[in-house]
C-alpha cells in the first residue's frame, strides 16, 4: 500500500541517472522520496546472481587494496544517512580505503559501464567527508571498478558546479512540490512504479506502434 513518508528520503542511486542526464523523469525519484510501500513492477532481475557477482568483486578489490597497505572499510561500514533540510540522503559505498592521509571510495559494477556510475561515486565523495571518520579532512578520490576496467576520479573532479548540481537535484527531488514527470518508453520500461501510482506510465505497445503519414 502506498503510504507517505514522514519526511523525504533519497537513496543515492535514485538521482544518479538524473545527475548524468541519462534520465529525465525527476518525478520517479520524487515519488520514491515521498512514498513507500507502493506496488512495484514485476522484474526478471536475478538479485541473487547479482549479489554473488558483486560480492566477489568487492572482496577481490578489498584484498588488493589491503595488500597495497590500505586500511579498508566494506559496505555497511560505509553506510550513511545524511539528514539535510531538503531530504535525508542514504547510501552504501562498496569500499572506502585510507592510506597515508588520503582516501579512496570505490564502487564495484558487475554490469556494463553507465554515465551514472561516476555521478554515484562523486556523490559519495561529496558526502563521505561528513559521515565517515576515515574521509574527514583528507583528499578523497574515487574509483569505479568494472569487471575488466577501472576508472579513477580525482578529487578535483568534484567541482563547485557539480556540488551545486547535486544540491539542486536533491532539493527538487526532496522538495514538497512534485518534480517534473517525463513519461517515455525508454524510461518507463525500466521504472518500478506501476500505472496505479503513475497513470501516465508510457504504454509500450502504443509507443511502438508505427505512425502513418503522407510526408513522403
Ligand atoms: S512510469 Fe514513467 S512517467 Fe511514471 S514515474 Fe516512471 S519513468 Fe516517470
Amino acid at each position: 500500500m502506498t503510504v507517505p513518508r514522514g519526511s523525504s528520503y533519497i537513496w543515492v542511486t535514485w538521482i544518479t541517472g538524473l545527475l548524468a542526464a541519462d534520465k529525465q523523469c525527476e518525478w520517479s525519484a520524487w515519488f520514491r522520496a515521498h512514498f513507500s510501500g507502493f506496488e512495484k513492477m514485476p522484474t526478471d532481475f536475478n538479485l541473487a546472481a547479482w549479489k554473488a557477482a558483486h560480492g566477489e568483486m568487492v572482496r577481490a578489490r578489498a584484498a588488493a587494496l589491503k595488500a597495497e597497505g590500505y586500511t579498508v572499510f566494506v559496505e555497511d561500514q560505509n553506510k550513511f544517512t545524511l539528514k539535510g533540510q531538503a531530504a535525508t540522503l542514504g547510501g552504501v559505498p562498496d569500499l572506502v580505503a585510507a592510506r597515508g592521509g588520503e582516501g579512496l571510495v570505490i564502487d564495484c559494477k558487475s554490469g556494463k559501464q553507465r554515465g551514472s556510475d561516476s555521478f554515484q561515486v562523486l556523490t559519495y565523495m561529496r558526502v563521505l567527508p561528513l559521515t565517515h571518520p576515515a574521509c574527514r579532512g583528507v583528499p578523497l578520490a574515487g574509483e569505479i571498478q568494472y569487471r575488466d576496467a577501472s576508472v579513477r576520479i580525482a578529487p578535483s573532479q568534484l567541482t563547485d558546479e557539480l556540488k551545486r548540481l547535486i544540491r539542486g537535484t536533491i532539493e527538487r527531488v526532496g522538495g514538497d512540490a512534485p518534480a517534473v514527470k517525463v513519461p517515455s518508453l525508454s524510461e518507463c520500461r525500466f521504472c518500478e512504479i506501476t500505472a496505479a501510482d503513475c497513470p501516465e506510465r508510457g504504454d509500450e505497445e502504443q509507443s511502438r506502434a508505427p505512425v502513418e503519414h503522407d510526408l513522403f
